[in-house]
């Protein structure tokens, strides 16, 4: 682990993290917390995991109403929707949003 480089400002499906990668791996770092996704094997073993725990990664989909009209909750009823890495072993349970599995098909 330490010998890897992180890039910040990267995006691995809407989520926000650092990357890096080792012939092997790619690594994502998301709030301190790291999730680890093989690049080679079945389909079914390269849904990024936990590297603390081990436990199969799972995405938390947050949606927020974007407010564009002109008065104070007014506008087109647009909503963004943010993801955020979820562990559901060591992370508490979210408070809001909808924990969603992550398919790899490909
Ligand atoms: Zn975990």
């Amino acid at each position: 682990m330490g010998k890897l480089k992180w890039e910040p400002n990267k995006q691995w499906r809407g989520i926000f993290v650092q990357v890096a990668e080792t012939e092997q791996h790619f690594f994502y770092k998301y709030e301190g917390k790291i999730f680890v996704q093989s690049k080679t094997g079945p389909i079914n073993e390269r849904i990024p995991y936990c590297y603390a725990c081990g436990t199969e990664a799972k995405v938390v989909e947050r949606t927020v109403p974007i407010w564009d009209g002109p008065f104070p909750c007014s506008g087109s009823g647009r909503v963004e929707s943010y993801f955020a890495f979820y562990c559901s072993t060591c992370d508490p349970q979210p408070s809001s949003g909808t924990i969603r599995d992550i398919k790899i098909n490909k």
